[in-house]
């Protein structure tokens, strides 16, 4: 069985999604939600244009690593505008007519979010691609000689759908998009605040240089800066209490394994793997995920993307290779290849 990582990207069942306390850290407004400016400036004109118009909003797409606030911001979108929203992901749709199903009980503008629509089966997305143009529904009933076809009517309605990569996506999907959103890792003065936030919502006495040493180790990610604060919170109590300042905040978090960067031990064996069994690299995601018994999406989604952030992995045509300043990270000296050199260079 897989085993869960404290600084798992996606949600774990510890996260306890939908109790109390994890609706309470999610923020309900665009003026609560830290950080993706860009993002959310670009949001609340389309929003305050379509409720001027009493239209319903164009299909926004948000993509980026999991924990960065997809679903949070699809929530948003419908607190803003005042509207019903309905979550499902692409996965749980497995006949086109669940997807009916769903279309036809939305009200007037509501807010429709899809997660993972990159996994939505070829076939319903087919049925999504006429009620998102034309708010129509295009259904087939029945089989072979009495098959016929049916029209229905759906009210407008906005269709949020998130994914980790936009590259993911067939390209007719992507098009019916109006407003495509990528969001970034978050930079550490907002990840600050969402810890102090988070701190001030759970009752955590915690002080401002405790917050920034949670937030430095956070991979730019407030669901792992909400899942470390919880821990760091527990390690307190069990040592006393008192306020969580940056010594005790290290402290819990060096027992966490979660190291001064925020790598935890799972990317340190990815980078180890690179630069000890395959000389550095580059070497290819199938390879890796198979050396590390990880599925390929996982090392995809979750642990590279940080790592490239950091700079601590190149992505090369040839496969991934880790930078020198990975190897100084792992305590190793840089081996760079001449051939490295080259492919580095083919790159740029
Ligand atoms: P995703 O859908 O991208 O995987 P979520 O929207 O579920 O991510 O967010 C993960 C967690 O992080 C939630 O608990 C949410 O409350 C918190 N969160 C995300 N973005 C922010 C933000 N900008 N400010 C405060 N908390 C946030």
């Amino acid at each position: 069985m897989e085993e869960a990582r404290i600084i798992d990207t996606k949600p774990i069942s510890g996260d306890a999604i939908g109790t109390e306390e994890s609706l309470s850290l999610r923020p309900l407004s665009l003026d609560d939600f830290i950080g993706q400016k860009l993002v959310c400036e670009n949001l609340s004109v389309f929003i305050g244009a379509a409720k001027q118009r009493g239209e319903a909003l164009d299909h926004v797409l948000l993509f980026g690593p999991p924990g960065l606030g997809k679903t949070t911001l699809a929530q948003i979108v419908s607190h803003e505008l005042g509207v019903g929203f309905r979550a499902t992901s692409g996965p749980m749709i497995s006949k086109a007519g669940d997807l009916a199903a769903i279309l036809t009980n939305l009200e007037r503008n509501d807010v429709l979010f899809i997660d993972e629509i990159h996994r939505l089966n070829p076939a319903i997305e087919e049925v999504l691609y006429s009620a998102m143009e034309d708010f129509q529904l295009d259904l087939i009933i029945g089989e072979g000689p009495s098959a016929r076809t049916v029209k229905i009517d759906l009210q407008p309605f906005t269709l949020v759908g998130a994914t980790t990569r936009s590259g993911l996506l067939t390209t007719p999907l992507r098009e019916r998009f109006g407003i495509p959103l990528r969001l970034e890792f978050y930079k550490p003065e907002d990840l600050e605040k969402i810890v102090l936030r988070g701190a001030g919502i759970l009752g955590i006495d915690l002080s401002r240089d405790g917050a920034n040493e949670v937030a430095r180790r956070s991979r730019g990610t407030p669901r792992v800066a909400g899942r470390l604060l919880k821990r760091v919170r527990d390690f307190a109590l069990m040592s006393g209490g008192g306020t969580v300042d940056r010594a005790k905040a290290d402290g819990a978090l060096s027992r966490l394994e979660v190291d001064s960067m925020g790598l935890d031990s799972m990317d340190r064996r990815y980078l180890m793997c690179i630069a000890q069994h395959y000389g550095g690299g580059p070497v290819g995601a199938e390879t890796l995920s198979a050396a590390l018994s990880e599925e390929r999406d996982t090392i995809e989604d979750v642990i590279e993307p940080y790592l490239l952030q950091l700079g601590f992995l190149q992505r090369t045509p040839r496969g991934r290779m880790i930078s020198e300043t990975g190897y100084r990270h792992l305590g190793l000296t840089p081996k760079i290849r001449a051939e490295q050199f080259n492919l580095l260079s083919d790159n740029e």
